[in-house]
């Protein structure tokens, strides 16, 4: 079925460590017979996008179309789909695919699958480079596909695709999600509000640790939290000593773990998401042996729990809280996030703004289909003729 011609697709991508996005015309393959063509509404700016996007992290393929908090709709699908069809509302987060027969893919753990493959910057089984959703359409197979309950707005869902799972599953996995338990949130940002609501649901007593001293009427007052501590006041975090059953650490910047291991009770976890630039510092084993403490890391999720996050979403009221902006705002987006001047989720209002009739004439790539690694990229007086 497959064609080599491709679909064109428009995009915007980060071309070297800059960072900086702008419009890039590129190739996605036909669908396949167990592909869902998805045509791309919204999608959410994860703080992985700026460590990417400007290689913090070294591994960054340019030219690299960030975006992995995707809402749309099914445009097509493929004869042997069977889950979806034109029309429905789905998302796709951060894995476009992974070996669906180890250990962790029979497990409903993808997300830790040896051949997992992230949605964009990684390398398809074609050879290809992924793309993420800064684009105008994307085709995935069917598996990593999730559907968005029609009570769920797709632009404040999309960050649900992320940053909603990758809170989510720790506090299941750990048991965590136990009504009545104490647990503290460090860092209020896009993953830090939305692991806030999640554990309100749960019935949990929590308890936020933040930097900004001025997030505390937000994390009371419109997140539901019981109590707000200043990280940087000593007396208050010594107040909080062996108070919390389980903290979920999602700060974005670097910082000692060893502090909130204080915090914890005998018998108490500490899970750490964050991925900052630097790395944080793991506690002293002696701070763990005690109370029989536990440090752990957590990364996503797998599609089943990814849709089940979704489910309890909806079921809960459950959205972030997003700031809509047009795809051509994405730079400054970046910059903004940056300064941690975002509360709390950037959301790209893809299917509004992202279109050829908002593009300078003149600055746009095209990328043959097919190609290997680090694609040949050239300029164009006009690109409609490649739509
Ligand atoms: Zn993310
Ligand atoms: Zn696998």
């Amino acid at each position: 079925m497959a064609k080599s011609s491709g679909v064109k697709t428009l995009g915007y991508a980060a071309r070297d460590t800059s960072g900086f996005m702008s419009p890039f015309i590129f190739s996605r393959r036909e669908t396949g017979d167990d592909d869902v063509r998805v045509k791309i509404l919204y999608c959410g700016i994860c703080h992985t996008d700026l460590h990417r996007s400007k290689n913090q992290w070294g591994d960054a393929k340019y030219p690299m179309v960030p975006g992995h908090e995707i809402t749309g709709v099914v445009a097509e699908v493929g004869s042997k789909v069977q889950k979806f069809k034109t029309g429905d509302r789905v998302g796709v987060g951060c894995l476009v695919g992974s070996c669906l027969s180890c250990v962790e893919c029979d497990s409903h753990r993808e997300n830790y699958c040896a051949k997992r493959i992230l949605t964009y910057n990684n390398t398809y089984y074609d050879g290809t480079n992924t793309y993420g959703g800064n684009s105008d359409h994307i085709v995935v197979k069917e598996h990593f596909v999730v559907r968005i309950p029609d009570s769920l707005p797709l632009d404040a869902a999309a960050p649900l695709l992320c940053a909603g799972i990758t809170v989510y599953s720790p506090i299941k996995f750990f048991g965590l999600d136990k009504p009545g338990l104490h647990l503290g949130v460090v860092g209020l940002g896009g993953h830090g509000h939305l692991c806030v609501k999640f554990a309100k649901a749960f019935g949990s007593k929590v308890t936020v640790i933040s930097s900004s001293p001025d997030k505390k009427k937000d994390a009371i007052d419109r997140f539901g939290a019981d109590a707000f501590i200043h990280s940087e006041d000593a007396n208050q975090m010594q107040a909080a000593m062996n108070t919390t059953d389980g903290i979920i650490d999602v700060g974005a910047k670097a910082h000692s773990l060893q502090p909130y291991i204080a915090m914890l009770k005998t018998h108490g976890k500490l899970i750490a998401l964050g991925s900052p630039n630097m790395p944080n510092s793991l506690p002293n084993v002696n701070s763990l042996v005690g109370g029989r403490k536990t440090v752990a890391g957590s990364t996503i999720g797998g599609l089943k729990e990814t849709q089940e996050v979704i489910d309890f979403a909806a079921k809960h009221n459950i959205t972030a809280d997003i700031e809509l902006i047009p795809m051509d705002y994405v730079n400054t987006a970046i910059e903004r996030m940056e300064k941690v001047d975002i509360r709390y989720r950037f959301v790209i209002d893809v299917g509004k703004t992202l279109s050829l009739m908002n593009l300078p004439i003149g600055d746009v790539y095209i990328v043959p289909p097919n190609t290997k690694g680090s694609p040949t990229t050239k300029k164009d007086s006009c690109c409609c003729q490649y739509l």
